[in-house]
């Protein structure tokens, strides 16, 4: 997901959330909680702080003052669950001096190893998977009384849609909003399908009804987030959208409707969205995009690989060939849309030539910015189970690293291009590098800094970009 501010998968940040608004805590107990991976399992430590914080914990972001330590983790990659093993080993300091502590792994991580982490990790008191975060006020209970708690059940229905999420981000300004979980694609390399389970909608009122708190709340950004946000349909009684009657799916709510609905809640409300595919991103979705000023002109559009025998043996659904004629549509419908992309090299079986492939898709399409990584072999994946990996990794390193230059190069043309231009920018906050300059995003996605002046948070302003690096505009307000 383009937001590598907490990208696990994307070698980011791991992110300690404390509430914005920290609360007394009724019961005196206080969580530290930790979120790892994507920006769907910062939506989901954002229901969890919700459910705890009804049962009367406080959140505090000081691991030493906690009752309660909780890392939602990730699975994606070997190196995403090694830091997680890491970490624990730094709580065992704590623990030691503080038995009654609880530590609990949530999430991905936890989902794929299941009890085996409870024999591995004899420190941890508490393992949940993604869909059962209604059960933890019963699992530390149980845990108080000295027995380990689990509870690694994936629903079918399970959508949180009833509970409003505590707000753990640090800005204020931009609140994610989940609007489906689970996958029912089976790319040969994740883990994903396993970890957070079958594909199922969240209810459309829950959504705008979530907006527009936050909204009213001073949010002026939204990212709706889901797997495959293209696939999602909402048909009201979770029916599965293989067997709804062609009348059941026209009274549905697809993405592009959902959409427009977020999008109408008003207009100083911008729209953002992750993740598409590329097999399922239809024109209408596009359409909408450019509909409404207000729908950011952004698009996260994984294509993994560029060749198409590479494609098939990820089981991704589609060939080279259509997903370029995706990226003309785009390019068709919203001339100068930021597009951005995932790629996997190395992955089992990939020659030259087929990393050739993907380098001349990158050249064709020329992206804003991507995520670019080595194959990782999950266990238990499709992949796994079939194939060899059998690319060395001296050869993974070497496709990756031209890679990432040759995406460096793409990004600078993408910002060189926009110096001279006005762009509308969304306050953020203030630059990483000085607290005299202020950094927003615009509709493309791309960051801009410029001189704070009088200008605040949650604000919009036009930037005239005077000069740029690979990753940033800088400019100043007209
Ligand atoms: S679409 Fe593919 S890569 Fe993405 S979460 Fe689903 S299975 Fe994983």
């Amino acid at each position: 997901m383009e937001n590598k501010i907490i990208d696990e998968s994307k070698q980011g940040e791991v992110l300690v959330m404390d509430v914005l608004t920290s609360s007394a805590s009724k019961n005196g107990k206080k969580l530290f909680l930790e979120s790892y991976g994507c920006q769907m399992n910062f939506a989901d430590s954002e229901i969890v702080a919700s459910i705890l914080m009804k049962e009367g914990f406080s959140t505090t972001s000081n691991a030493e003052e906690a009752d309660l330590i909780f890392m939602n983790t990730c699975a994606i990659r070997d190196n995403a669950e090694n830091r997680v093993r890491q970490r624990l080993q730094d709580y065992k300091k704590i623990k030691r001096s503080k038995p009654e502590l609880l530590i609990g792994v949530l999430g991905c991580m936890a989902e794929r190893l299941k009890s085996q982490l409870l024999e591995e990790e004899k420190l941890v008191d508490i393992v949940v998977g993604p869909d059962a975060y209604r059960d933890l006020p019963n699992l530390i209970t149980q845990a108080e009384t000295g027995q380990q708690a689990i509870n690694v059940i994936l629903s079918k229905e399970e959508t949180y849609a009833d509970i409003a999420p505590v707000r753990l981000d640090k800005n204020g300004v931009s609140a994610f909003v989940s609007i489906m979980r689970g996958c029912d694609n089976m790319c040969s390399f994740c883990v994903v399908p396993f970890t957070r389970g079958r594909e199922r909608s969240r209810d459309p009122k829950s959504i705008v009804k979530e907006c527009q708190d936050a909204f009213e709340a001073g949010y002026r950004e939204v990212t709706l987030l889901g797997q495959n946000v293209d696939s999602y349909l909402y048909s009201g009684g979770g029916l599965k959208k293989e067997i709804l009657t062609d009348e059941q799916k026209a009274n549905s709510v697809n993405f592009a409707q959902l959409m427009k609905m977020v999008a109408l809640i008003n207009t100083d409300l911008r729209v953002r969205f992750s993740t598409s595919h590329p097999k399922d991103m239809t024109d209408d979705v596009i359409e909408v995009m450019a509909k409404y000023e207000n729908i950011c002109n952004n698009i996260h559009l994984p294509v993994q690989s560029g060749s198409s025998k590479v494609l098939e043996m990820m089981n991704r659904g589609y060939t080279r060939e259509w997903y370029l004629d995706r990226i003309a549509a785009i390019r068709r419908i919203i001339p100068g849309c930021g597009i951005s992309t995932d790629t996997i090299s190395g992955f089992c079986g990939e020659t030259e030539e087929d990393h050739q492939e993907t380098i001349s898709l990158m050249n064709q399409v020329k992206y804003d910015f991507a995520f670019m990584f080595m194959y990782s072999e999950r266990p238990k994946t499709l992949a796994e189970r079939k194939y060899k990996d059998d690319v060395p990794e001296v050869i993974k390193q070497k496709r990756l690293a031209e890679i990432v230059a040759l995406q460096r190069q793409h990004s600078e043309y993408h910002t060189r291009k926009q110096v001279g231009n006005i762009t509308k920018v969304l306050i953020e906050g203030f630059s990483k590098k000085s607290e005299e300059m202020l950094m927003g995003r615009n509709s493309q996605n791309s960051v801009v800094v410029f001189p704070k002046g009088n200008y605040k948070r949650g604000e919009y302003v036009n930037v005239l970009v005077t000069s740029s690096t690979s990753s940033t505009l800088i400019g100043e307000v007209v």
